[in-house]
């Protein structure tokens, strides 16, 4: 059984689903944004800015910035109060319209992440390590689509970059979220403006390059993320895992509670684990290369 998006049609392209502008908190005006991901190589982006009043709730229209091989999502980071911790959410809405009305009075972030999915958006919990999200809130937003597994600017600002945590608590309660990896981009830093950019980032797996073709992928878990490694195939033949990637040192095959088991190995493009322990539940994967750069799978629950 070849593993999603593996065995889906079309090709995989590079894009940054979380990224700020002048429009709210970031140093540098949308369409510069947007030519410095094309320029770096990308293929998409999505301009997420703080959807807030002090900003005036910038859903920003990217679309001048489009062409034949790069594209834009349009989005914003929500935001509402009401965590345990006293932080107010953040969550990520990539593929919003640009009427997505602003926050209700009394409206929960749950509530603001549930209309952002009927507006058609893929709804992710942002950057929990970095803001102390607990699990008791994350499960209020069970049905988001993913989490962010890595936020580049949390690694680059507060070494705390991780979602793989929360994530695997949420796959062990029986939820389904994908992983994501974003830059969370401000392009803030005096002596080097790209200093929070280009470190995670989705290949999505999609025939065309065009934003609801995009959007379409990522809601349906047609993606993988990462640093660096590329994923290349991922298939269950007679209880072997086996995955093909680019040139890595380690491959991990991870599942609940304590379940994992590692290949190590220099350069490797292949690799076979077993699965004999991880039937009837999820498991995912976990690439890391000679620089410590990781790429991750999707979860699956293979039969
Ligand atoms: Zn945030
Ligand atoms: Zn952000």
């Amino acid at each position: 059984m070849i593993l999603s998006p593996f065995d889906q049609p079309g090709r995989f392209w590079r894009g940054n689903l979380h990224c700020h502008s002048t429009r709210s908190d970031g140093a540098l005006p949308p369409d510069e944004v947007a030519r410095r991901y094309r320029a770096a190589g990308y293929h998409f982006y999505c301009q997420s800015d703080h959807f807030m009043e002090e900003f005036g709730y910038p859903i920003t229209d990217t679309t001048a910035s489009r062409s034949a091989d790069f594209t834009t999502i349009l989005g914003a980071e929500l935001h509402a109060p009401g965590l345990l911790n006293g932080e107010i959410w953040h969550i990520l809405g990539v593929g919003l319209p640009v009427g997505f009305a602003p926050p209700m009075a009394e409206e929960s972030g749950p509530d603001l992440a549930r209309r952002a999915q009927a507006a058609g958006a893929f709804v992710a919990i942002a950057h929990p390590q970095w803001y102390g999200l607990t699990l008791e809130d994350a499960r209020t937003l069970a049905f988001a689509d993913a989490i962010e597994v890595y936020n580049h600017t949390c690694a680059v600002q507060a070494d705390r970059p991780d979602g793989t945590y929360l994530l695997d608590q949420m796959l062990l309660d029986g939820l389904h979220l994908n992983a994501i990896a974003t830059d969370d981009a401000h392009f803030r830093d005096q002596t080097h403006s790209n200093a929070d950019a280009f470190g995670g980032w989705v290949m999505v797996r999609s025939e065309t390059l065009t934003p609801d073709a995009l959007l379409a992928a990522l809601k349906a878990g047609r993606f993988y993320a990462s640093q660096g490694p590329d994923l290349h195939h991922l298939e269950i033949a007679d209880d072997q895992l086996i995955v093909e990637c680019s040139a890595v040192d380690r491959v991990t095959l991870l599942g609940p509670r304590a379940r994992a088991v590692t290949q190590s190995g220099t350069s490797m493009t292949r690799a076979s684990l077993s699965v004999e322990g991880f039937r009837g539940d999820w498991l995912r994967v976990v690439v890391t290369d000679a620089a410590g750069k990781r790429a991750w799978s999707n979860p699956v629950r293979p039969a």
